[in-house]
């Protein structure tokens, strides 16, 4: 296998450099190079008396496949816990200064059940008229690359936009429901809308078909999988995940505090040439193929010397800092039930936190049993400047909400605050044609590939199959010739890790 150099060790460089192994078993010839001391990326699990705090991800969807079959892969499927299902209702939301439950049946933004919408107190009686008129919109036929707020408003009217979509579906991206493409995060409903012109029908048909097709298969099928709920993690946190994966690689491989600068191509092209990776001391390192699993605008900073245009695409993906602030309090002290997931802040409360997870009641072993752990959202495309505070300003600032939404007025236990600067790429309208364009770019230079958050989905299972589908393509020898004529070839030097590292 040509060398190639893996940059940054994230759930996406990981999961590339552990695919590449798999697939080239002792022949595999890789580097992962990573800035910082730590590997996993933003995926950081604390553990320390009986709390189990997660700073970045606390959980995965099981709806795509890719994380939990990565897990049991890694003989970690004894650890994987799903969400807690006796929370009900799981998920509540801050209006007029007080919880109300979500309506039960809502699939992010879509009633699955009139009752419970026509009974909830949340929305108001215009704006359950509003979004019962849904049924009669017609399909969009203008806009190919509608934003997620003007899809809600149109279909389901302004109220459902603010109190439900707009802090639960932008919320996941940290983002802004009208910057955010619809296409481009939630595409099952552009599909939705596609097949029955209706959500509210769309999703009905299909609940009943899915019930129909379960009563069916439980008649003919034994065992079914146990990790049914719709978040999973593991007993340990989610840290578990990049550490069993570090733990399958070549130790000799793996170079920590090794920030990549620049990347450049070299050689005659008569004869074949190849990458020079160069780390920010100077150290370099030849490679044939290069996966970048870096943030977009850090990867615009590599290649800005090969490529400035490609490095001026990359720039165009914009992010937004995040910050979480978990607090954890003795059961005793706290009067109010904490019997969900959590609840969620539309923009129009007027306050300085998104959401909140009562993580302890979200998942088993996050708390002892006399205490609970809470886990505040702040910052995103609105209030970027509330993430970007020091620490303890940050706790701070999730105390005084929690002691006026939630009448908390203990002093915590635990309190631990991780600050996410620009980490959250915004999937923006025209987010698909700029990758396009990026893909365009990149094509013109043989071995290079981009993996991470920033392409084709954010979420862990997405950054774990863009790693094993890179690894696929190295594998399968998939390069382009370079535009120069020649056929890239890497030179053998090995690079000089421990030169790097203290660089
Ligand atoms: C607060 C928060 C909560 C989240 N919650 C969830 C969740 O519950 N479920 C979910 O599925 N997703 C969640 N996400 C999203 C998900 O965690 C990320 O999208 C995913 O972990 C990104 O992985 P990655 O490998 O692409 O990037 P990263 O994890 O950012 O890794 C990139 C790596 O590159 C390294 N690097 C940077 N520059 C260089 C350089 N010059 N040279 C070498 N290395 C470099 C970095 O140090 C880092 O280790 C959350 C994100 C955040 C911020």
């Amino acid at each position: 296998m040509p060398r190639t150099v893996v940059i940054g060790a994230g759930i996406a460089g990981l999961s590339t450099a552990y695919f590449l192994q798999k697939l080239h078993g002792r022949d595999a010839d890789y580097l992962l190079l990573e800035s910082s001391g730590h590997l996993g990326g933003k995926i950081t699990t604390y553990a320390g008396d009986g709390f189990l705090v997660e700073g970045g991800p606390d959980s995965f969807l099981t709806q795509k496949r890719a994380a939990l079959d990565l897990c049991r892969e890694l003989g970690l499927g004894d650890q994987l816990i799903g969400s807690n299902q006796t929370a009900t209702p799981s998920t509540y939301v801050l209006s007029k200064g007080r919880l109300h439950p979500m309506p039960e049946g809502m699939m992010l933004m879509a009633p699955t059940m009139i009752l419970p919408v026509l009974r909830s107190r949340l929305i108001s009686w215009p704006g359950k008229l509003r979004m019962g008129l849904e049924i009669f919109v017609g399909r969009n036929t203008t806009d190919p690359d509608e934003s997620l707020g003007s899809f809600v408003r149109r279909r389901l009217g302004a109220e459902m936009l603010e109190k439900i979509a707009g802090p639960l579906m932008a919320g996941i991206h940290s983002g802004d429901p009208d910057s955010l493409s619809l296409r481009s995060t939630f595409p099952m409903f552009l599909e939705l809308e596609a097949k029955h012109r209706s959500l509210v029908l769309g999703m009905m048909r299909r609940k009943k078909a899915q019930a129909s097709a379960q009563a069916g298969a439980s008649a003919s099928k034994p065992a079914p999988d146990k990790h049914t709920s719709m978040f999973t993690t593991l007993s340990g946190g989610v840290q578990q995940l990049p550490d069993a994966l570090v733990s399958r690689l070549d130790p000799e491989r793996i170079g920590l505090n090794c920030p990549v600068q620049s990347l450049t191509w070299e050689g005659d092209p008569a004869q074949g040439g190849g990458y020079r990776v160069t780390l920010a001391g100077g150290a370099s390192a030849p490679a044939e193929n290069v996966v970048f699993a870096t943030p977009a605008y850090v990867t615009a900073e590599i290649v800005e010397r090969l490529d400035p245009a490609l490095a001026g695409n990359l720039r165009k993906i914009r992010y937004v800092s995040t910050a979480t602030v978990s607090l954890a309090f003795r059961r005793s002290e706290i009067t109010c039930e904490l019997n969900g997931f959590g609840f969620i802040v539309p923009r129009s409360e007027g306050r300085r936190i998104n959401a909140c997870s009562w993580s302890s009641a979200k998942f088993k072993h996050r708390a002892p049993e006399d205490s609970v752990l809470l886990r505040v959202f702040i910052g995103g495309a609105f209030a970027e400047e509330l993430a970007e505070q020091d620490e303890d300003a940050l706790i701070e600032v999730a105390r005084q909400e929690l002691r006026e939404i939630l009448g908390i007025t203990a002093t915590p236990i635990l309190a631990r605050a991780y600050r996410w600067r620009k980490s959250v790429p915004q999937y923006n309208v025209g987010h698909g044609l700029l990758i396009q364009e990026i893909e365009r770019g990149l094509a013109t230079h043989p071995g290079l590939y981009l993996a991470g958050a920033a392409y084709h989905g954010s979420g862990i299972p997405e950054c774990i199959q863009r790693g094993a589908e890179t690894a696929a393509k190295i594998h399968r020898g998939e390069r382009l010739p370079h535009p120069s004529g020649a056929p890239a070839a890497c030179g053998p030097a090995p690079v000089a890790l421990g030169a790097a590292s203290t660089s």
